[in-house]
């Protein structure tokens, strides 16, 4: 589907639900003049300042600062993605998100699928039990995985045969296509089939449904290829799955945080010992599909890795991942030499607590590696070059986006204690970094990327960057001023990524000459973040009022900007020309008129604020 079909779509939905309606469902809400209120849904309240308003089709908590459109609301409530909440809205308003195909046969859906790999579970099952599951029962009894465990996670046998599966679906009449849809066998050259799976402990990797997506297979013989999961389907992808989630959600929730391995074996023994939150990585690192699926029932995760190199790297691409998304993550390994599994047999409850308590904060984990390589102890230049890869690593997840400024600060903070710097400094080296990056990153940002305060900018503190805020404030209430001010709004004038993301769009819709709607503009952004900071924008401007007034002083302010700007370029110019031509002549008072300039331009003179004042406090 083209992009402009999915606004479309999108637009048809936001026209098809309506906010009162929507919030009304799940918050009691009362008139309040033109708007309605109610207690807010996320955060705790007994006074009700969560308001919505029907003509502008948004909401805003003025206790906790959230706001949105009706798909920022059920991404909040519901703790989903984008994607989700608007699949989620689509069904309320009865809306196809896919057009039908118009022609050729469809394949099977993903319930046809997921029906397939039920039915190879139960006959994995089956084998696992029966007479030919010898060798495979063994194993699991050698590896100490107990009977109860084998049931629960539904450990099941896929024997040495190239067609024991195929033959099992001719008996049970399931067509052979469907089972090479659902990845559970493959086609041979000859155009025949054969099953993917042979001689291997199956492990049936289950979603939070209770569905059946697909398989890991350990090898019982001498496959090369350890394991072995569900080739990508319509229905299964590693990338985007957790094995044990389905089991272990309910935990999750309860204890506050994720346990996350790399194993089956490790998921189901750490289960077997009582740690019900465990769940496993599919033989794969860290994406930012697992980490939002973890986010869903918690910010905490602790991840667990085994002491080899391999670990370090997956826990490397772990770390920018879940700080990307905003999970609270820290790290630990097993003593030297041992997987979680044997680990946890070995240890038991007790030793496993004690590897747990060991795990350290994501920041601090990456500190220590970074300074380990410099030399432990390293002072001086040394020193000073492993803060500088450390801060520039985390600048490059910054840019990514997902940090705001509240997580900023009490990063910076944390910083600070782990490298033994001083707050300010280290603000002020991420800052420049962060500077070096912007260009891509106010790009990306525009989508879905950066998230506001995402950059160090010194937010307000210079009047240029707070007159361009003011006129994003204003023409969030009173588009019409766009006129007026649209050589001056350029996205790529806005230090703050998230801003000048904001500054995109609305430039995009107000050039098209559209008509500029805060809705509209929060459903061009896919995270959440978004809906706060453009209803908080629109909320100031709205109670400053006075849009003709700060509009002018808004552009008086960039004026001065600009001239003192050249004044300073200028200033410079003469002054290297000068020095490069040796000149012994100076014209007279020429130094004094340069260094005036310098001075005039070094200060921002100008502040919205102040020429506001200046208008207002007239008698
Ligand atoms: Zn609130």
């Amino acid at each position: 589907m083209s992009l402009a079909d999915r606004e479309t779509i999108t637009r048809q939905i936001r026209e098809a639900v309506d906010i009162i309606d929507l919030v009304g469902s799940s918050v009691s809400l009362r008139r309040a003049g033109s708007a309605f209120k109610g207690l807010c849904p996320f955060h705790e309240e007994k006074t009700p300042s969560f308001m919505v308003h029907p003509a502008r089709q948004i909401f805003k908590c003025f206790g906790c600062g959230v706001g949105g459109d009706v798909f920022k609301f059920v991404q909040l409530r519901e703790n989903v993605g984008f994607t989700e909440a608007r699949r989620i809205l689509a069904e309320r308003a009865g809306i196809d998100l896919e057009p039908r195909p118009s022609s050729g046969p469809a394949g099977p859906g993903k319930t046809d699928l997921a029906r397939a790999c039920d039915w190879a579970r139960r006959v994995f099952r089956k084998n696992y039990e029966g007479s030919g599951g010898e060798a495979a029962r063994a194993y699991v009894a050698k590896r100490g995985i107990s009977p109860e465990m084998v049931e629960a996670f539904g450990v099941g046998l896929a024997v040495d045969s190239y067609d024991s599966l195929l033959r099992q679906a001719d008996l049970s009449g399931i067509d052979h296509k469907l089972l090479l849809a659902a990845g559970l066998v493959k086609e041979s050259q000859r155009g025949g089939y054969y099953d993917t799976f042979r001689n291997r402990l199956m492990f049936p990797i289950v979603d939070t449904n209770g569905r059946v997506l697909g398989f890991g297979g350990r090898t019982l013989g001498e496959d090369p290829a350890k394991y072995l999961n569900t080739p990508a389907t319509a229905l299964f992808d590693k990338g985007t799955n957790l094995f044990g989630l389905d089991r272990a959600r309910q935990a999750i929730a309860e204890t506050g945080r994720a346990i996350v391995v790399e194993g089956y074996t490790d998921c189901i023994m750490a289960h077997q010992h009582g740690f019900f939150e465990t769940v496993a990585t599919l033989g794969t690192a860290m994406t930012d599909a697992h980490a939002r699926l973890l986010r869903r029932f918690t910010d905490r995760v602790i991840l667990l890795f085994d002491s080899d190199e391999a670990g370090q790297r997956a826990a490397d691409r772990a770390l920018a991942v879940t700080v990307g998304v905003g999970l609270d993550v820290s790290l630990t390994r097993v003593p030297e030499g041992k997987d979680p599994c044997d680990y946890l047999l070995s240890a038991g409850q007790t030793g496993f607590t004690g590897v747990l308590n060991q795990a350290i904060g994501a920041l601090e984990f990456k500190w220590r590696e970074v300074s380990r390589r410099y030399g432990v102890g390293a002072t001086g230049p040394a020193r000073r070059r492993a803060v500088e890869e450390y801060l520039h690593q985390l600048s490059a997840w910054l840019g990514q986006g997902a940090i705001d400024p509240i997580q900023t600060g009490l990063l910076i903070n944390q910083l600070s204690q782990i490298v033994a710097l001083p707050a300010e400094d280290l603000l002020q080296q991420l800052r420049k970094m962060s500077q070096r990056s912007r260009p891509s990153t106010a790009v990306k940002g525009a989508a879905n990327g950066a998230q506001p305060g995402a950059t160090l900018s010194q937010k307000g503190s210079n009047s240029q960057q707070e007159a361009l805020r003011q006129i994003v404030e204003v023409l969030l209430n009173e588009p019409a001023y766009y006129a007026h001010v649209a050589s001056w709004l350029k996205p790529e004038h806005v230090w703050d990524p998230a801003l000048s993301a904001v500054v995109a769009e609305m430039v995009t819709i107000l050039n098209s000459g559209r008509k500029l709607q805060v809705a509209e503009l929060i459903g061009r952004f896919e995270s959440p973040e978004y809906g706060r900071l453009i209803t908080d924008l629109q909320d100031r401007g709205e109670r400053r009022g006075q849009f003709a007034t700060v509009i002018e002083g808004a552009m008086a302010c960039l004026d001065a900007f600009e001239r003192s700007r050249h004044a300073a370029v200028l200033a410079d110019d003469i002054r290297r020309s000068r020095q490069q031509a040796g000149d012994q002549q100076v014209p007279q008072g020429e130094d004094e008129r340069l260094r005036a300039l310098t001075d005039a331009a070094k200060q921002s003179h100008f502040s919205p604020v102040r020429a506001r004042k200046r208008l207002l406090d007239l008698p």
